[in-house]
């Protein structure tokens, strides 16, 4: 950490609590400031270079320095630099983004809504399907399935639906009634001769089973990442969609699609329910949306969500519910053109074309002793560090492996993210082949001195 007493280092340490950060740590660490980007790298305040093979925080999916983002920006701040969507007002970007959204579904939808944060529109979802259950004179009908390792977000009742011990540890969450499964996870979770799709049964008999002692009538939805991202990219195995599905439309039970790391190109296709043939009720999207230029996300519902939401507020008189800067013109704007460059570009092709030699280059690092997996699938990856191949263990300390490749990733010029011992891949849907081959090299240099420090 930069000694200068008046350094922004110094002074991010004496006034800013950090977001998922040790406190106590960063007051002897101190800070990472980054200055400016340029493409799939950042730059600290030092004038060091990173490859941001996160994108940020898995979002920022045009790179660093999209002008056209900038631009349509300052035309929508010049025109029109707020307004709101409560009582029948809007503008002209929020109806053209709900328009885009709603016809870009990868199944029939109804509506958007508009909010801010991950976090937000997965709380929207949670009232929404409340306030449905009541419309539809089932106020039973309220229980939320979710499975381990689940990452929705971090406000109360997102953090619920959450399924990492951090977001719950001390927090005193008023916790909804959620049912929490097995995460999809066969390097942990299958059982000795299990086959994926055996493993993928069982976890639809789980389903079934926890429905049947929760009391079929009382569960409202299920939700779920396609693929989980902050639980350490778990793609699920073979048949495991196909079967939870059926048991979900076996008890009427709704799917909430949490697309937000996922959505618009991430795995390959522009949702990772096409790629996961999810047949989602309502669908969360954030991040890549705007690509993290500016904050923005959205729920999209169909009509079995709407209609029941429709009569409720005509009763009612309102839907009571809503947000200052949901469905903001700004990030409207951005919005629509992040999805513009997106299509115009082939990004999501070039995700899964670019991709492939991402996933091809990370599993070329499986033979290090310090690899227990790789895993992922177009633009996005983890490597599962283990110091016991067997054992499928690391060090004694959970994430003491992870934090050691990490920081010396991080030395080298590459910025991923341990996840305990997992580190996660997710570089700009714009990353070149070059600066995959970079990024898989940087790697391996990492696992290397590590394994030597390790002795
Ligand atoms: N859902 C998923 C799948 C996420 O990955 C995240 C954030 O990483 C969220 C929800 C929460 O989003 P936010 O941090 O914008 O509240």
């Amino acid at each position: 950490m930069s000694t200068t007493p008046n350094s922004p280092e110094a002074r991010d340490v004496a006034y800013h609590l950090h977001a998922y950060t040790n406190a106590k740590k960063h007051e002897e660490v101190g800070p990472l400031l980054i200055d400016r980007g340029e493409g799939v790298y950042v730059y600290d305040n030092h004038g060091k270079r990173y490859l941001e093979a996160m994108s940020g925080l898995w979002s920022v999916g045009l790179g660093f320095s999209e002008k056209r983002l900038v631009e349509a920006a300052t035309r929508q701040m010049e025109r029109l630099p707020y307004y709101h969507t409560f009582t029948h007002k809007g503008h002209n970007p929020v109806a053209d983004l709900a328009e885009k959204l709603v016809t870009m579904a990868p199944v029939p939808m109804s509506k958007a809504f508009f909010t801010n944060s991950g976090s937000e529109a997965i709380d929207t979802a949670l009232k929404m399907i409340w306030y449905r259950s009541n419309a539809l004179g089932k106020p039973e009908k309220k229980k939320i399935i979710v499975r381990n390792r689940a990452y929705h977000g971090v406000t109360i009742a997102a953090a619920a639906l959450t399924s990492l011990p951090a977001n719950h540890n001390s927090f005193d969450l008023i916790v909804p009634d959620v049912i929490r499964l097995t995460a999809p996870h066969f390097y942990r979770e299958g059982k000795p001769g299990e086959t994926e799709e055996q493993f993928a049964t069982r976890l639809a008999e789980e389903l079934d089973a926890a429905i049947q002692a929760a009391g079929p009538d009382t569960v409202a939805a299920m939700f779920a990442e396609p693929l989980q991202g902050a639980g350490g990219v778990i793609v699920p195995p073979a048949t495991y969609w196909e079967k939870i599905q059926a048991v979900l439309a076996k008890y009427d039970i709704l799917l909430v699609a949490d697309e937000v790391i996922c959505g618009f190109g991430r795995t390959g296709s522009m949702f990772g329910c096409e790629t996961f043939n999810l047949k989602p009720d309502m669908m969360a999207l954030s991040k890549q949306i705007s690509s993290s230029y500016i904050p923005a996300s959205a729920l999209l519902i169909n009509k079995r969500v709407y209609g029941p939401i429709r009569e409720r507020s005509g009763e009612i008189g309102t839907f009571g519910h809503g947000f200052t800067a949901g469905g903001h013109p700004v990030a409207s704007a951005v919005s629509l053109e992040t999805i513009r460059i997106i299509e115009e570009d082939g990004l999501v092709e070039r995700a899964g074309e670019v991709g492939a030699k991402l996933q091809a280059g990370l599993r070329s690092l499986a033979d290090h002793p310090l690899v227990g997996e790789v895993r992922g699938m177009a633009l996005i990856a983890a490597i599962e560090l283990v110091t016991d191949k067997e054992a499928k263990t690391a060090l004694p300390t959970p994430g003491q492996l992870g934090a050691m490749v990490n920081a010396n990733l991080q030395e080298a010029g590459i910025i991923s993210r341990a996840m305990v011992d997992a580190l996660a891949f997710c570089p700009p849907l714009i990353i070149t082949e070059a600066q995959v081959e970079e990024l898989v090299a940087g790697v391996r240099a990492a696992l290397d001195k590590t394994y030597k420090e390790l002795g």
